[in-house]
C-alpha cells in the first residue's frame, strides 16, 4: 500500500506522516467519510424528484435520464470504494470523482428549485395546443404521470408535461388545451399550468 487510505498522502511507514493514522484507523475514517457523504448523494436524489415536481422543466424526461445515469454511476463507485478500501488497495483518484459527484444531486435540486422560485409570473406565455397521449408510470416515491402534448418549439414534436394527479384525471386524449409556461430565472424553460381551451 502506497498511499494514506483516508488523506491520501505517500505513505512509507506504518503511520500515516501526514495525518498520524495508523492504516487500519485510516481505513475506518475513510470508510465513516464515506458513509457520511454517499447519505449526502442520496439525500439530494430524493430531494430532486420533489422540486421537479413543484417547478417541473420541460425537458424533465431528459434530465431524468442523464440523473439516473449519473445516480447508478456515482453508486458504483461508491461500491467499488468501499471494496478497494477494505483490501487497501488505491483509491485516491477514484475517491476524488466520487466526492466531487456527492453534491452535484442537491446542486441539481438547488438549480430547479431557483429557476421556478425566483421566475416573474410575468413571464408565463400561453401556448394553444392538443393532448396527444397520457403516461403513468408506477414509482417508489409517487409515480410519474406525463401529459403528452402537441409541441409548440420548433424542432420538437412532442412535449412531455409532468403534471399532477388532478391535472392526469382532467384531461384524456384529443382534448383541446392551453399550456403555460415561463423561461426560468436560470435559463431552464418550465411548465407552469394546463388549462383547457
Ligand atoms: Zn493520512
Amino acid at each position: 500500500m502506497t498511499r494514506c487510505l483516508d488523506c491520501g498522502a505517500l505513505r512509507t511507514a506504518g503511520q500515516c506522516s501526514q495525518c498520524g493514522l495508523t492504516s487500519p484507523a485510516a481505513e475506518l475514517m475513510f470508510r465513516r467519510r464515506l458513509l457520511t457523504r454517499t447519505a449526502i448523494f442520496l439525500a439530494g436524489s430524493l430531494l430532486l424528484p420533489y422540486v421537479s415536481q413543484i417547478y417541473p422543466p420541460l425537458d424533465l424526461d431528459l434530465m431524468l435520464v442523464f440523473f439516473g445515469l449519473l445516480f447508478f454511476v456515482a453508486l458504483g463507485l461508491a461500491i467499488l470504494l468501499d471494496r478497494r478500501a477494505r483490501k487497501h488497495l488505491e483509491i485516491e483518484a477514484i475517491k476524488r470523482v466520487y466526492w466531487a459527484m456527492v453534491p452535484l444531486p442537491l446542486i441539481l435540486a438547488a438549480g430547479l428549485f431557483a429557476n421556478g422560485r425566483f421566475d416573474s409570473p410575468r413571464n408565463i406565455s400561453y401556448h394553444p395546443t392538443t393532448v396527444d397521449s397520457r403516461y403513468y408510470m408506477k414509482g417508489i416515491i409517487r409515480g410519474s404521470r406525463r401529459l403528452i402534448v402537441i409541441s409548440w418549439r420548433p424542432g420538437q414534436h412532442v412535449e412531455r408535461l409532468a403534471v399532477d394527479s388532478d391535472d392526469f384525471a382532467r384531461f384524456h386524449d384529443g382534448d383541446a388545451i392551453v399550456v403555460g409556461t415561463e423561461p426560468g430565472a436560470l435559463g431552464i424553460p418550465w411548465y407552469y399550468g394546463v388549462y383547457r381551451r
